[in-house]
């Protein structure tokens, strides 16, 4: 029996990729940005984040997030875009990434941008009414556009990675 794709079926074909779990745990650890060497400080939260490992908007005024800085482009492509982000100070569960969109960020504003294979900027989208998933799609219908890269709407700064899940019909570049 084929069953019709749901929304959420057509969002699973896409990773949201959070920071690794040995990056926020290198982080807590040694309380230094990786690679950079700059303090990490933990403060009470004052806004929302998210954090970056488990994808969930902070309590404000309760939890206890850590700041650090991170190339959110290490590993992915050569020029490095540092910039502030933070995870919680306590050890929190990675987000999963076949789980789609963070439901939990859904009200929050973001930039997308869809970059190609060569880190240039192919097309930029700011999402401020809950249509992150639908803009998603759209976007990875480019072919070109390898990766997707979400920055807070106001902030500027990196909240996550969206890619596409590689499957036995092979890569959607090339
Ligand atoms: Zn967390």
């Amino acid at each position: 029996m084929v069953e019709h794709n749901d929304w959420r079926d057509e969002m699973n074909v896409f990773r949201m990729i959070a920071i690794a779990s040995e990056l926020a745990d290198k982080v807590r650890e040694t309380k230094l940005s990786p690679g950079y060497g700059h303090p990490g400080t933990a403060k009470v939260a004052t806004g929302h984040g998210p954090c970056r490992h488990c994808l969930r908007p902070f309590v404000v005024g309760e939890d206890v997030r850590m700041l650090f800085t991170l190339n959110p482009f290490e590993g992915v492509a050569p020029i490095p875009q540092p910039g502030p982000v933070f995870i919680h100070e306590a050890e929190c569960e990675r987000y999963e990434e076949t789980a789609g969109y963070p439901a939990e960020l859904l009200p929050f504003g973001v930039v997308l941008d869809g970059y190609d294979a060569e880190q240039m900027v192919r097309r930029r989208e700011t999402v401020t009414d809950g249509s992150q998933e639908a803009t998603i799609q759209e976007m990875m219908c480019d072919p070109l556009i390898r990766y997707v890269m979400l920055r807070d709407a106001k902030a500027g700064c990196f909240d996550l990675r969206v890619e596409r899940i590689l499957n036995g019909k092979g890569r959607f570049d090339g």
